[in-house]
This record gives structure tokens, C-alpha cells and sequence, in this order.
């Protein structure tokens, strides 16, 4: 018997040039908008004052916010509320990756219910309320522009929790691939294995929906085929095209059936050792899908298989060959870099294990496996070492 819910009330706008839509969009969410990126990397290229251009023609006042890291930090966020309450902002708009999105949604969330926040990601009290967010997303990515999610780092304290609300959606998500052209190959090979992780845990997620499934083999099969190729050349408007579209879908995968082990090892190591988000994911899925995929072979296999491009699945293919078609994706894209090359030491592991079974233990919840020990952590640790 089936049954399941599926909502994700975001307005996606998609499409070389849609960028110049956002005047309108913004003007039906309020007056003034707080313009939020990573850095002055957009400012310097001229895209922050082109989108102030079109907000200005639609009547809608703007401000410019950068002072925000790649994996976001608290205080940058609740610097960023504070700032855009003194100027009277009402509607906040993420323009970047992942992290100018998400502490977006944080400034939304901060702005609206005061700047005493790190409780509600944590997932001690339930958000409830957040300016209107307008995403546009510039990698491919995270699926924040579609998701219900924002990650935050707390450098105090080492972790990075993910914060799931309603409030937290995108009004509008823009998904322009002219905006993605700029990104260099090492980010979108670390973004685009995101949109890959993204995809194989939704679809292996306990709480995959018939809809989710569908999603996840779509990017799964658009990765396969196009990822190398946005990698190799940075300016193939049909791969970068495609990488979005594959992004967008692991968003709404996510969104709805949730991330599984993997990811609740991801938050926690980047929580730990600052890790590059998607690179960490590649150093230890290989590891967490050997760990998990004799809890659901079948899908262990048609992951592969629909990796591969195969319209049949070999009647030879198994589990471990996915595993192994992963890897060698993970190697041409010059993603295999173990975490013990990106700042992981022996010694932070038992952090690790900590924020992952407790902080993100809804992920591992999530997982095929589950319940995750804090031994199977350890287990996938060393593998990813
Ligand atoms: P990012 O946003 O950190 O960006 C990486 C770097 O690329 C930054 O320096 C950024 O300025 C630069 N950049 C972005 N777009 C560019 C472009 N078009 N041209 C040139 N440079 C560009 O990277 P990300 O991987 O997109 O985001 C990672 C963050 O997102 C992490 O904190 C991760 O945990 C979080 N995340 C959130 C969700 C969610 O649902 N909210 C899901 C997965 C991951």
C-alpha cells in the first residue's frame, strides 16, 4: 500500500536569462531587499549591480550584504540580520551556492524572530517565522534554492546543523545557467558530486516517494552523462544546463524523502574540520554505500546502472559495481581525495562520530541501514580515510 505526502511550494524560474525576471519576483514579496553573497566575487563581476538594476526598475530599494563564508558562520548570519534590519530590508535574496543561500534564509529567519537563533538549528524549537527568501542559485549545486533547509555553521562549538522548516523554502528559486558559466572546474566537480550524494540518498532514503524516485533517476542519469563534461569545459552551455536541471531535481528529492548517512557524516566532519562540502561527501560515499547497500540491493544496482547510461540493467550488475562506477566518476572528476588530504586527522574522529549520531542522527535515522552506531561511523571513517 502506498502512501505518502509531497509538497515543495517553491516557484522555480528556469532558464538561460531568467535572471532579469527577479525585479518582478522580488516586488511581490516587499519593498526593499537585502542582496546576500559569499564574498564580493558577484559584486566585482558586475552581477550584484545588474540585479539592483532590475530590482530599481520594478521600485524595489535594495541593500548588499558579503560578509559571509563559504559554510556559513553563525555570527555572519546574525551580523547580516542586524544589518538588514537597521535598513529597513523585508525581503532577503541569496545569490550564490549553497551557503550565500542558505545564511539568506537565515538572515530571513533572524530578521523575523530575533537574532537568538542557534536553538532552532539545532533542532530544539521549531522556527516560526522568516522574511520572504527569493534563491538564485550560481552552482549546481546544493538544492538550498528548493529546499526547506539551511545550514549554518557555529565555529564555537564545531558543528553545522542543517535547520528544516516551511519558512525556510524560496518563495521564487531563478535557476539561471548563464550564472553558472563563471564556476570553476573544481567547484562544479565538488558541487555537482553534491547533486549526486544528493540523489542516490533520497532515492535510498526510507522516506523515497514515488515522485522522489523519479527525480533521483533523472539526476542520477543527467550526472552520469553530463558531469564530466560541465567539468572539462566550463563553458558548455548544454552541460551546465543540464547540471542545473540535475540540481534542482536532487533539491526537490531532498526536500521531500530527506539526506541519509552520508550527508549526517558531511555536516558533522565539515562542522569539525571546515571541509569543502562536496568533496568530503565524495571522500566517504563509496564507504557509506558499501556499508548500507545490502539493506536495499535493487536500488544499490539501478543507481549504477542509471550512472552508466544503461537502458538495461546487465543481468551481471550488482551493488558493488555501483559502488564501483561512483568511484571512478569520483576519480575522473578529480574528486578522490581521501579526508585525510583535506584536514581530517584521526584525532577529531570521535567529534565526528558525536555530531553525527547526535546532532544530524535524523539523517542517519533516514538511512537503509539504520539505526547507524557509532561504530559504523568509526567503520566508514577509516574506509573514507
Ligand atoms: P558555496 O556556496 O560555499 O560556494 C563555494 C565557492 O564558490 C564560494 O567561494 C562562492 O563564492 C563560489 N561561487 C559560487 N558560485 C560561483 C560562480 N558561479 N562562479 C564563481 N564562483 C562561484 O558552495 P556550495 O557547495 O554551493 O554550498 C555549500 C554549502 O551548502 C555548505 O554549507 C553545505 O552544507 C550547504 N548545503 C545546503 C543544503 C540545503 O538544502 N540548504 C544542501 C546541501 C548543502
Amino acid at each position: 500500500m502506498m502512501s505518502f505526502e509531497n509538497s515543495v511550494p517553491v516557484k522555480v524560474i528556469f532558464g538561460f536569462g531568467k535572471l532579469d525576471t527577479i525585479g518582478g519576483h522580488t516586488k511581490s514579496c516587499g519593498k526593499k531587499a537585502l542582496i546576500v553573497t559569499t564574498g564580493s566575487f558577484f559584486k566585482e563581476n558586475g552581477l550584484v549591480d545588474r540585479i539592483i538594476g532590475y530590482l530599481h526598475a520594478e521600485g524595489v530599494d535594495s541593500e548588499y550584504y558579503y560578509a559571509v563564508s563559504p559554510n556559513p558562520h553563525l555570527e555572519e548570519a546574525q551580523a547580516g540580520a542586524d544589518f538588514a534590519r537597521k535598513t529597513g530590508c523585508d525581503v532577503v535574496i541569496g545569490l550564490g551556492g549553497g551557503s550565500a543561500i542558505d545564511a539568506a534564509k537565515c538572515i530571513a529567519v533572524a530578521v523575523a524572530q530575533g537574532n537568538d537563533i542557534w536553538s532552532y538549528w539545532m533542532g530544539e524549537k521549531t522556527i516560526f517565522a522568516a522574511l520572504p527568501i527569493i534563491a538564485v542559485s550560481t552552482t549546481s549545486g546544493t538544492g538550498s534554492h528548493i529546499t526547506p533547509y539551511s545550514v549554518l555553521t557555529n565555529p564555537v562549538t564545531n558543528e553545522k546543523p542543517g535547520a528544516g522548516s516551511p519558512f525556510l523554502f524560496a518563495k521564487v528559486a531563478i535557476v539561471d545557467p548563464e550564472l553558472m558559466m563563471t564556476l570553476p572546474p573544481k567547484i562544479t566537480a565538488a558541487t555537482g558530486f553534491d547533486v549526486l550524494a544528493h540523489a542516490i540518498e533520497a532515492y535510498t532514503s526510507i522516506y523515497a516517494t514515488p515522485f522522489t524516485e523519479l527525480y533521483c533517476q533523472k539526476a542520477i542519469s543527467i550526472v552520469g552523462k553530463y558531469l564530466r563534461k560541465a567539468m572539462a569545459d566550463g563553458s558548455d552551455r548544454e552541460a551546465r544546463e543540464m547540471m542545473a536541471l540535475a540540481d534542482t531535481f536532487s533539491g526537490y528529492s531532498i526536500a521531500i524523502a530527506n539526506i541519509t548517512m552520508c550527508h549526517a557524516m558531511g555536516h558533522s566532519v565539515g562542522g569539525v574540520c571546515n571541509t569543502v562540502h562536496g568533496e568530503c561527501l565524495a571522500a566517504m560515499t563509496p564507504s557509506t554505500m558499501r556499508h548500507s547497500m545490502n539493506s536495499n540491493p535493487e536500488k544499490y544496482k539501478n543507481i549504477g546502472a542509471w550512472l552508466m547510461g544503461y537502458e538495461t540493467i546487465p543481468a551481471d550488475w550488482t551493488p558493488g559495481k555501483t559502488v564501483d562506477a561512483v568511484e571512478k566518476l569520483i576519480t575522473d572528476i578529480g574528486m578522490n581525495v581521501p579526508l585525510s588530504q583535506q584536514g581530517v586527522k584521526r584525532t577529531d574522529f570521535d567529534r565526528i562520530i558525536a555530531g553525527t549520531i547526535g546532532y544530524m542522527g535524523g539523517g542517519c535515522n533516514n538511512d537503509p541501514a539504520a539505526p547507524i552506531s557509532a561504530e559504523d561511523v568509526r567503520k566508514v571513517l577509516e574506509g573514507s580515510f
